[in-house]
């Protein structure tokens, strides 16, 4: 629904009320009302209330003030313009969910607003079925729906929670998980406990501070809920994916913290020799230590309990502390002067002797893992070198992320074990995605190529989910289906992970290549889709969003999104795609006495695995493959976990980025409308019959204008004789069992009508 189609203005009378878009391009509303004073083909005169006068073809005829409406596609006209304006009216009516035909629309609003999540409404939620007037615009709905259609259809569901950071989805995931256990989990059972529960666990791991939210996911999730053939819920199992583990060693930026864990045990569990923040470099460099009303001893407290509802025990529990701890103490070691090839030797042992015994092993095997490297000559021969500062502070780097990395994967396990996975495989699910949305930022590299290309595969599936729902509303109303044809996005899609050439397979590629290097990998890209007009070379001076800013094409690529254009820096991808722990650390993690590290978080041949490592498949970490495929695979596997249900999609949307409440900024608003692909199916409904109107609501509201015997005919043919009388033809609307459905701006006679009376 771009600016380039105003042209459906059916039934616009001189003097009426109109959107124009402003003349100031800075105006964060992005659309002023005015008045429509004359038309001349296209070109509409209008006035502003302002007093501005112009012509102009990007002009939507509004909806009257007052008639907000709890589903955009029963807005009398639909655009761009009167989408953003029925936002804002609900929005400051602290009404923050709105329909767009199944799809719920979610504004955050920074606030909490108790009358939305009483028992009250959830029993309305349960009370209502889709397509009555009555049924609230909200989360709960939604998660309705999916659990009736999974009781009606047998048939997996999901919940897809989309937008950016900060845009509310754990929170809607949150309610969506509360209100399915409110709705079928049994009361005797504590199962309902160790699920909600799963919720701290995971975020004191995988949620950070950032400057767009101060409880940011680092990782995504997938959530299936099982339910018995008594739709009962009997467990569950969580999927996660790629977790930002370079956030553990990587100096964050101003603003952002490292992950929750490390704060909570830092000062609560008192493992090192200071419970400040200050102490821990892999803290203090990013100069944020707190999160206002975050209270880390307490928040400790609440992670100790959560471990302990999952059914984490005393001793485990405590080698997940000393585990997080000793990345701390790991954290704080200097290896003698980086700038420096000579050997290197550790600048504070006691600290290095505190992380050995954290970690289960001894000082001299400690020192040993940091300092020294095998190198292999050939199969059986090998030698031992010293390490110079800068490769033993990239070996201890990489050592932390993995342990992090395995400790999360573990934690999933033991999440997944609590919640009864390996006793409910097989049955009918609704799956819970709280998945990252596409990223534009300053340093594009390839953990955002993952991301993004996540939301490209996200966004195919939509549109296609988004269709057959289309084709499903016109069926159970009864009306004609003509199928329309939409543009998808395969062709980027191709791009990622075309074999051979696409960008995924070619790194992989590229990293066997002996002697191959980044700009190998730049070169190569540009030239296997020299053709394509999907990946360019960057423009001099910089292309696309995001920084990168003058990189050349041996740096760098553009890749046209449907979000938009972004840059590339292939800076590091071929590390980052190998990213194998050294066989020294691997060695040394096995040395360990603590139970946790030796069975858990070192590495093991997969299949000698204990039992623990079973109900969580998904989560063992991937280490013999490359990143990329490892990423492909689980990708491939949410994806075929999502097209084997009924999608019901919850969009989420910033209202703005100073995470204020009742601040709305239109523009900000529309752009994420537009990445998240929701404008993009409106304008699919739009090409059918986008205005869908229940006989009832047109009856009770237009009765009292019409004589008595008009009134007393049955609603559908109460509605159709109004929409004869007042010109529509029959290729106009349809009628269905229970609703009358509309051409865009077709609707607007139902308006006329009462301007007439
Ligand atoms: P990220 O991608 O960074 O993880 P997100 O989309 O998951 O972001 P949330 O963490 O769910 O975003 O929300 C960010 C913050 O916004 C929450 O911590 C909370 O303060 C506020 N918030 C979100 N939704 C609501 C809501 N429905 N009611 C009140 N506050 C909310
Ligand atoms: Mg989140």
């Amino acid at each position: 629904m771009g600016d380039s189609e105003p042209k459906k203005k059916g039934g616009l009378k001189l003097g009426s009320k109109v959107w124009v878009r402003d003349v100031d391009v800075q105006n964060p509303d992005v659309f002023v009302i005015a008045t429509l004073k004359g038309i001349a083909g296209k070109f509409a005169q209008i006035e502003t209330e302002t007093g501005d006068k112009y012509e102009t073809d990007l002009f939507f005829p509004a909806n009257p003030v007052g008639h907000h409406q709890s589903d955009h596609t029963a807005l009398l006209h639909l655009s761009d313009a009167t989408l953003l304006a029925n936002s804002k009216e609900r929005y400051a009516l602290d009404e923050i969910y709105t329909f767009v035909g199944p799809i719920l629309v979610a504004i955050n609003p920074f606030k909490y607003i108790e009358r939305l999540y009483t028992p009250d409404l959830m029993g309305k939620a349960k009370k209502y079925p889709v397509g009555h007037p009555d049924r609230p615009a909200h989360t709960f709905s939604m998660a309705e729906a999916a659990y009736m259609q999974l009781i009606k259809q047998k048939k997996p569901q999901s919940l897809v929670v989309s937008g950016e950071s900060g845009a509310g989805k754990t929170e809607v995931n949150k309610q969506c998980m509360n209100y399915l256990v409110w709705r079928a989990c049994d009361e005797s059972s504590d199962l309902a406990t160790r699920i909600l529960e799963s919720n701290p666990v995971l975020e004191a791991l995988g949620n950070a501070k950032t400057v767009r939210n101060n409880n940011s996911s680092r990782f995504g999730k997938f959530v299936t809920m099982r339910f018995n053939d008594r739709h009962r819920l009997v467990g569950a199992e969580v999927q996660t994916f790629l977790l930002e583990k370079s956030r553990v060693v990587a100096t964050t930026a101003s603003g952002e913290r490292n992950y929750h864990i490390f704060y909570h045990v830092l000062c609560g569990a008192r493992l090192l020799p200071s419970s400040e923040p200050e102490w821990a470099r892999l803290l203090k460099r990013s100069g944020c230590l707190t999160i206002p009303h975050v209270n880390d001893q307490e928040e400790y407290g609440g992670l100790v309990n959560a471990l302990r509802n999952i059914g984490v025990s005393v001793t485990e529990n405590r080698e997940v502390q000393e585990l997080v701890a000793a990345i701390l103490a790991l954290g704080n070691l200097t290896f003698g002067d980086e700038d420096n090839d000579a050997a290197s030797y550790i600048s504070e042992p006691d600290v290095c002797t505190l992380a050995a015994s954290l970690l289960g092993t001894s000082a001299s095997d400690m020192e040993a893992a940091l300092l020294k490297a095998t190198l292999k000559v050939s199969k059986t021969e090998s030698y031992t070198i010293e390490q110079d500062p800068k490769k033993a502070v990239l070996g201890r780097d990489a050592f932390c992320k993995t342990i992090y990395q395995r400790l999360f994967d573990y934690l999933v396990v033991r999440i997944n074990e609590s919640l009864g996975t390996a006793l409910a495989p097989g049955l009918d699910f609704i799956g819970l995605l709280d998945v990252f949305g596409f990223e534009i930022f300053e340093v594009i590299s390839f953990e955002q190529l993952c991301i993004n290309f996540a939301n490209e595969k996200l966004q195919n599936f939509f549109l296609r989910a988004v269709f057959k729902a289309e084709e499903l509303a016109y069926k159970n109303d009864g009306i004609r289906w003509e199928a329309i044809t939409y543009t998808d996005n395969s062709a980027i899609i191709e791009v990622c992970e075309g074999k051979d050439k696409g960008i995924f397979p070619a790194l992989d590629s590229v990293c066997k290549a002996p002697k191959a290097t980044d700009e190998t990998l730049a070169t190569t890209l540009h030239e296997n889709h020299a053709r394509t007009k999907i990946l360019c070379r960057p423009k001099a001076g910089g292309g696309g969003k995001g920084a990168a800013k003058g990189l050349s094409d041996k740096e760098a690529f553009v890749l046209k999104h449907f979000a938009g254009d972004v840059t590339y820096s292939v800076l590091g991808w071929l590390d980052k795609n190998n990213d194998k722990l050294s066989e020294d650390y691997e060695k040394f993690l096995t040395k360990s006495k603590k139970v946790l590290i030796r069975d858990f978080i070192a590495k093991k041949d997969e299949d000698a695995k204990g039992s623990k490592a079973g109900a969580g498949a998904a989560n063992k970490p991937q280490v013999q493959q490359t990143v990329s495929k490892g990423f492909l695979g689980s990708l491939k596997k949410l994806l075929d976990a999502l097209e084997s249900t009924d999608a019901h999609f919850i969009r989420c949307i910033k209202p703005n980025n100073e995470l204020k409440p009742n601040l709305l900024y239109g523009a900000f608003v529309l752009t994420q409308l537009k990445c998240s692909g929701t404008l993009e199916a409106v304008e699919l409904m739009q090409r059918g019959f986008p205005s869908r109107i229940p006989y009832a609501s047109i009856h009770e509201r237009y009765k009292s204008f019409m004589p008595d015997f008009v009134q007393a005919l049955p609603p559908s043919e109460f509605v159709e004789a109004i929409a004869l009388a007042y010109g529509l033809t029959k290729e106009d609307y349809q009628l269905g069992m229970y609703k009358i459905f509309m051409r865009s701006g077709k609707a607007n006679f139902l308006e006329e009508l009462k301007d007439a009376n």
